[in-house]
Parts: structure tokens; C-alpha cells; sequence
């Protein structure tokens, strides 16, 4: 059953059996599996939930990670407390529907290593119930895998690449039936479609970043538009990252470092649907720490062979955020829901469907967990390198770039942290630099944002003139 105790400290969530839909509540808001420090002690060895079986302390004594929790739950417990918090975040933030079809990223780490595990698991309940169901009505959701394939910028032997990749493929294999397709996408794909010249200007492109920073943040926005790109070609409806609490608590601070404010609570949320492919974070209330105690106790593979550390100001902030967690367990949780404040946009959540049917589910969703009605404004236009919403239209003729790539074009178009992290600083270069930014970007871009501008002209009259509102 759902804990419904006033004093329990997990972010219990109950298990995945027991809890019923109406029982879910928004509140009181989830504590992330992390208690208060001194907090996580259990004199009796007994695990708090089922108080039958002994603590993961008591079973597993290799497992040194997990926090908390480890002296608090046995394996089972923890593993349906684990499960349900991602169930949670999936069904209140109507990830996945039944005629989905979800791409997972998988980069072989822990995190998107449980975020595929979960999916697969919900996929496999899913067609359990199709199975026992009469009528079937109901499809399956699909599931795919990606492995973002970043070798031309970091090498790695093709022996341990080959073997890396193949143990991706067992890991995906193992994981059937249904089958899931898995794909292996060079980011080069996104730059050519000749695979050389593809290389090379990849190459050229990121080599033409000086910043080592810059460079990082380049990748993980090209990383991004792979993502896409393969999701999209191959009819997929939703990409699923394994993106956890540690990581985004990062990205706080990074985005705080970077003067990223603006549009740092678009990237934070469980939805963002700016993309082609809307990208949803189920793993967004779940610790790092967490997600290795749980790769150990299920015993799942993982596939560190393309782990890179970070580097410049994200490698500085990923161990200063280590530390902060190390000396207190829920500073994590804490940066988190401090960002949380922030207002989202009005794409960080599923857009709504046409149909009658979708529209009604979306408004009962809205009244079971609270949910405001998305009443913020789309922003006027994005980044073209990194896709961040940007404060104002900086320009008057939004398709300067297009038309003309001059460098104050370009200059218009961009956030001030590509500006300042990856541009290069000399004019001439930067007309460069920009002809060698992947299309794919600048289309993607351009497109969710003619949608944006047609949603605006839509709903013109009822908006406030900047001068009504205050700001
Ligand atoms: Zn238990
Ligand atoms: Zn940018």
C-alpha cells in the first residue's frame, strides 16, 4: 500500500501494485528518498516498510552507496519505493500514452541504464494487460534505444567501441519481448549525409571552439539534435534521458555560472516539448546515488567504456556539487527544488492533442495533481545553436540569418552563453563557424518557433501588452 505516514521520510510512493490513480496526490511534495542527516539510522536491522526483511545495509554490505535508504529498506521496498517515484513523475506528467512510441537515449551509464529498464517494464505490464484485456483496445506503447555514437570527437579503439557497442546490443536484447530496435548514431549524421564529410566538418566545427566549456555545451546541444534526428526519422513520438536530480542539480549551477537565467526552468522540468520530439525526464526525482545502489541490487549492466569527465566549468561544478552532497545528502534535492521556483514555459509540458478525448483527459490530469492551465506565453524565438528560449526578439526580421549570415545576424539569434562560450570572437570566422553548424539545428529551431509565432497570432488578443503586465 502507499505509505500514507506523516513521519516517513522516503518519498515512499508505495508500490507499483497497490497504488490506485485517485490515491496519487501532488502533495505533500516527494523528499527524494533523502532523509534529514543522522536521520537514516535503524537500530532493529529491520527495513521500515514491511518490517519483515533485513535492511540492504544488512543483505547487501558491499553496497556502500544508496545513502539513507540502505539502512532503511530492504531490497524489495526500495526497489517498488524506486519504481513508484518514477511511475509517478511518468503518469502525473502524462509521459507516455499508449500509442507512443518512445525512443530511450542510452549512453550506457547508470541513469539512462534504469530509465530503459523502468520503460521496458512499463511497456512490458502494458502488454500483459493488452494480452489479458478483451476487446484490445488499447495498443502498446513502442520502445526504442539510441547510443549517441561521439567517437570522431573522442576517440576510442574500434576494439573497445565494437565491444562496447555489443554489449549495448545485448543489454537491449535482453530486454524482450517486445522487441526494441537499437540504433548507433554518430553525431556526424547530423552534419552530412555523405558520412566523410560529415567527420570532417564535425571536426572543423567543434575544433573551431576554443572554450573548453564551450566546447562540452556544443556537444551536448549537437548530441541533442541526434537525438532528434533519429527519432524523428524513424517515427518515434517521445525521447526518453535518463537525466536524474545529481545531474540537473548541476545544471543549475552551471546555467547560474554561465547567466543561462533566463531560460534555465526550461530545462529542468519533466517535459520539454520545444523540440521536434517532445524529451521527457522520468528520472528527474531520482538521486545518483540511487540509481547505482539500484544498477547493483538488480544486478544491471552498464557500459562505462565512453564515460568522458567533465571538463572546465561543468567538471568544476559536478565536483563542487559532489562535495556539497558527500558533506549533506539532500543539498542535491535542495538546489533542485530551489530552481523548481523558477516559472516553466509553456512547452514544458505534453502539448496538447487535437481530439475531444485527449483534451478531456488533459483537464482531468490538470484537476487530479493541480496542475495549473498553461497560461505562460511561448516565447518569441530560440537560440540557434542551443535551442534556449531567448528574452527578446533581438532582432526585427527573424529569418535574418537565413537570408543574410551576417555576423550581427547571428549575434541576434544566439544566446548571450553561446555567444560568449562558443562563438569565436572574430567576425570574419564566426560567418565560418556558423556555415558549418549542423541544418538540422537552425531547421529545427525555426520550425518550433513558426509554431510558437502561430500560436501567438492565435491567441493575440487575449494577451497583455508588455506595458499591462508589469514587468
Ligand atoms: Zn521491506
Ligand atoms: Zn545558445
Amino acid at each position: 500500500m502507499a505509505c500514507n505516514s506523516a513521519n516517513c521520510q522516503s518519498g515512499c510512493y508505495g508500490d507499483e501494485h497497490s497504488v490506485k490513480e485517485d490515491d496519487e496526490k501532488r502533495l505533500p511534495l516527494p523528499e527524494y528518498g533523502v532523509s534529514p542527516r543522522g536521520g537514516d539510522s535503524n537500530s532493529g536491522g529491520l527495513c521500515i516498510k514491511c518490517k519483515v526483511n533485513e535492511t540492504i545495509a544488512a543483505t547487501h554490505p558491499a553496497v556502500t552507496e544508496g545513502g539513507g535508504d540502505r539502512g532503511r529498506y530492504c531490497a524489495d521496498c526500495f526497489r517498488s519505493n524506486f519504481f513508484g517515484k518514477f511511475r509517478f513523475a511518468v503518469t502525473s506528467n502524462a509521459m507516455i500514452s499508449s500509442s507512443d512510441n518512445v525512443l530511450v537515449a542510452f549512453s550506457g551509464g547508470p541513469s539512462s541504464r534504469v530509465a530503459l529498464q523502468f520503460v521496458h517494464e512499463m511497456q512490458l505490464k502494458a502488454q500483459k494487460n493488452f494480452d489479458a484485456s478483451r476487446d484490445r483496445q488499447l495498443p502498446v506503447f513502442g520502445v526504442g534505444v539510441a547510443y549517441i555514437d561521439e567517437s570522431t570527437i573522442y576517440p576510442v579503439s574500434s576494439h573497445d567501441f565494437d565491444g562496447a557497442i555489443h554489449q549495448m546490443e545485448l543489454i537491449v536484447a535482453s530486454l524482450a519481448p517486445p522487441a526494441k530496435q537499437f540504433f548507433v548514431v554518430p553525431t556526424e549524421s547530423i552534419c552530412s549525409h555523405d558520412f566523410a564529410a560529415g567527420r570532417d566538418r564535425l571536426t572543423e566545427l567543434v575544433g573551431a571552439v576554443s572554450d573548453i566549456t564551450g566546447k562540452e555545451d556544443l556537444l551536448a546541444h549537437l548530441r541533442m539534435q541526434s537525438l532528434q534526428k533519429v527519432a524523428l526519422e524513424n517515427g518515434y513520438t517521445k525521447v526518453v534521458l535518463g537525466t536524474c536530480t545529481s545531474r540537473i542539480a548541476c545544471h543549475v549551477l552551471e546555467a547560474t555560472v554561465k547567466g543561462q537565467g533566463f531560460s534555465l526552468a526550461a530545462d529542468i522540468q519533466y517535459v520539454d516539448a520545444r523540440w521536434k520530439i517532445p524529451v521527457v525526464l522520468p528520472l528527474r526525482d531520482c538521486l545518483s546515488e540511487e540509481l547505482n545502489m539500484f544498477c547493483i541490487l538488480d544486478s544491471l549492466k552498464t557500459v562505462e567504456a565512453f564515460q568522458q569527465p567533465r571538463s572546465g566549468i561543468n567538471g568544476l561544478i559536478s565536483s563542487f556539487v559532489k562535495l556539497l552532497q558527500e558533506e549533506n545528502p539532500s543539498r542535491e534535492s535542495t538546489i533542485v527544488r530551489t530552481a523548481g521556483k523558477l516559472t516553466p514555459f509553456s512547452f514544458n509540458r505534453i502539448p496538447e492533442v487535437g481530439d475531444n478525448d485527449g483534451h478531456l483527459a488533459t483537464k482531468r490530469r490538470q484537476k487530479k495533481y493541480n496542475l495549473k492551465p498553461n497560461e505562460s506565453l511561448p516565447p518569441e524565438s530560440y537560440c540557434l545553436i542551443c535551442n534556449s528560449p531567448l528574452k527578446k526578439p533581438k532582432s526585427t526580421n527573424s529569418n535574418c540569418f537565413h537570408d543574410g549570415k551576417t555576423s550581427s545576424g547571428i549575434y541576434a539569434s544566439t544566446c548571450s552563453s553561446c555567444q560568449y562560450q562558443i562563438l569565436p570572437k572574430d567576425p570574419t570566422s564566426l560567418e565560418n563557424f556558423f556555415s558549418l553548424v549542423p541544418q538540422s539545428i537552425s531547421a529545427l529551431a525555426k520550425d518550433s518557433r513558426d509554431n510558437q509565432k502561430l500560436l501567438r497570432d492565435q491567441i493575440q488578443d487575449c494577451l497583455l501588452s508588455d506595458s499591462d503586465d508589469g514587468t
